[in-house]
């Protein structure tokens, strides 16, 4: 089996080492034997979103931000037509904000988003900091999520997504309404840093088996020995004061 991985703007969309979450999805395919065929997409590169199994876009400053989707901007319709075909995308932070309708930044500016997920953002000067854990249906049993988040945006659902989590500790999409992050079909838009799949790596095996599925139905992950992984986890929900 193998699945094309591509990773958008890792030279701009990288930050606390978001990229770690594409070196886990890479990893944990390959010790299972599936074949990887990584590719990179920054500004000005041409894309056939059609091509990738799964698409990663990491966070970012507002600066960086905005560079990235006046460029993402040009591939809209084709990652928008991705989407609707079941691509796995993760979006964090900054990516995830840049997938909603718009983000209205700290002076007011509105810079218009791609309008896949049913969300906006509205930034504020004061931020949202610290450790999160959240617990999401999405996943197996523990079902908890853990990272860190550092971000002005207040992100707020519209109907036409779910949210990925719900808060057990910490701020989540807007520090009001207890949840965190965005679920549409195959797209997974989070707040969560950390790197945030080595330290959860259930969530990076429900997008590697959902992306296996569009081509090999059926297709079973075998389990990993993922004792450290765990260990990580554990290490996480104890920042945030909770026993994992
Ligand atoms: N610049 C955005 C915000 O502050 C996203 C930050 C990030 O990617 N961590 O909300």
């Amino acid at each position: 089996m193998k699945l094309v991985l591509g990773h958008l703007y890792p030279d701009l969309m990288n930050l606390y080492g978001d990229r770690g979450n594409f070196i886990a999805l890479q990893k944990r395919c390959e010790w299972r034997g599936i074949d990887v065929d990584l590719r990179r997409v920054t500004v000005g590169d041409d894309v056939n979103f059609a091509d990738f199994d799964i698409v990663f876009v990491g966070g970012g400053q507002d600066r960086e931000q905005e560079i990235v989707w006046s460029d993402l901007g040009r591939h809209r319709d084709d990652l928008a037509r991705a989407v609707e075909d079941d691509v796995v995308v993760l979006a964090v932070c900054g990516g995830y904000q840049l997938l909603g309708h718009y983000y209205l930044t700290p002076g007011g500016r509105k810079i218009a988003g791609l309008g896949i997920l049913d969300l906006h953002t509205e930034s504020h000067s004061s931020r949202l900091v610290g450790n999160v854990v959240c617990r999401s249906e999405y996943l197996p049993a523990p079902g908890t999520l853990v990272g860190f988040e550092n971000h002005g945006g207040r992100t707020h659902l519209g109907p036409g997504v779910a949210p990925l989590a719900r808060m057990v500790k910490g701020h989540g999409n807007n520090g009001r309404d207890g949840t965190e992050g965005a679920v549409y079909r195959n797209v997974f838009g989070t707040y969560l840093h950390g790197s945030l799949l080595p330290k959860n790596p259930h969530f990076a095996d429900v997008l590697i088996a959902r992306a296996l599925q569009r081509h090999h139905p059926g297709a079973e992950l075998e389990p990993l020995g993922d004792a450290l992984e765990w260990r990580a986890h554990r290490a996480a929900a104890a920042l945030a004061g909770v026993r994992g």
